[in-house]
């Protein structure tokens, strides 16, 4: 050791990160309900949980809305990918509202899973977290029939009446490593719990996770593009400290890096969740270029194909409009 200090610090590029097939599918849908119908089109909820997306779509005229209530009868609202509840779509039709449902194919498979169990009386045990939207969607399916667990400790104070039928299912971008163990405690405490035909957490969240895993373990620090009330991407901050990063932080873009986390640090990993557009992330590497950290390295655990079609309603439009 000459004790000089290193010309330059790596960075690991997490891939896959970054948009999924829902996501793509959801913010495409958007804008050609923008170019069909002309502004503006009225969007329930953020579209997908990121700031950068939702204020382009917004400058081009789709109008984002809390509830229906604030949509002009006869509007045309977009339904966000998170999910919606029966009651949700009830309301649409009783103020005759022109509705295109933006919901991923995959949270609308859990929906299915809901009603399945429902309808075949079992308690479902839903693990997720109070109060996100695809929750309260999917929640919506089955009301009666569904208890929320939050965590592993949540566990601990479930009770239910002798001879109940138990089933579970899950938001679909958890942490997997913590929802298996969520999952193992309530086998342990209730042996008769039944798993759902195939797992909730979706394709993107887990290569995400995996992804990150790997860059974690090399990194001494991982920086994650994504919104704060993006779920996945809150995940791979905790996936990334648990795999061994000393430090990770989660920005909306790179105007939030701060410089002082770069002292010391040789190897930086960057990913981003799910909603987050690849400009965002690109941003980051050119910044860390400019301070001390040139060489940018793709570390890739999983290529993916999957895409989705366009809503229905929203294909038969475009078709009759030519
Ligand atoms: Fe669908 Fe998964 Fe993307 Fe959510 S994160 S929109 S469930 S593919």
């Amino acid at each position: 050791d000459l004790g000089m200090p290193p010309v330059g610090g790596s960075v690991l590029l997490a891939d896959p990160r970054g948009y999924c097939a829902g996501v793509d599918r959801a913010v495409i849908t958007v804008e050609k309900a923008l170019d069909l119908y002309g502004a503006p089109v009225y969007v329930r909820k953020q579209i997908v949980h990121n700031k950068h997306v939702v204020n382009t779509l917004a400058e081009r005229g789709a109008v984002f809305v809390e509830e229906l209530d604030e949509v002009p009868e006869g509007a045309t609202v977009v339904f966000s990918a998170h999910g919606v509840s029966p009651m949700v779509h009830e309301q649409a039709a009783e103020r005759g509202l022109k509705t295109i449902d933006a919901t991923c194919p995959l949270v609308t498979k859990v929906h299915h899973e809901a009603r399945r169990f429902a309808a075949e009386d079992y308690r479902i045990l839903l693990i997720g977290h109070a109060g996100h939207e695809e929750v309260e969607g999917t929640a919506g399916e089955a009301p009666e029939h569904i208890t929320l667990v939050e965590s592993p400790d949540d566990v601990d104070a479930l009770e239910f009446p002798e001879g109940t039928r138990l089933s579970w299912l899950s938001q679909t971008t958890l942490s997997v490593d913590e929802t298996m163990e969520t999952v193992r405690r309530l086998r342990e405490k209730f042996p008769q719990l039944e798993d759902p035909p195939s797992d909730d957490i979706c394709y993107a969240t887990q290569n995400r996770q995996v992804a990150v895993k790997e860059i974690a373990k090399d990194a001494d620090l991982v920086i994650v593009v994504g919104s704060s009330n993006s779920s996945n991407s809150v995940r791979l901050v905790e996936v990334a400290l648990e795999a061994g990063a000393s430090a990770s932080y989660r920005i909306d873009d790179v105007s939030e890096l701060q410089e002082e986390w770069l002292d010391g640090v040789e190897t930086v990993g960057v990913t981003s969740g799910a909603s987050v557009p690849d400009d965002l992330v690109q941003d980051v590497l050119t910044y860390l270029a400019e301070h001390g950290h040139p060489d940018a390295a793709a570390v890739r655990t999983a290529d993916e194909t999957l895409t989705f079609a366009l809503p229905p309603e929203l294909r038969r439009d475009m078709k009759a409009a030519g």
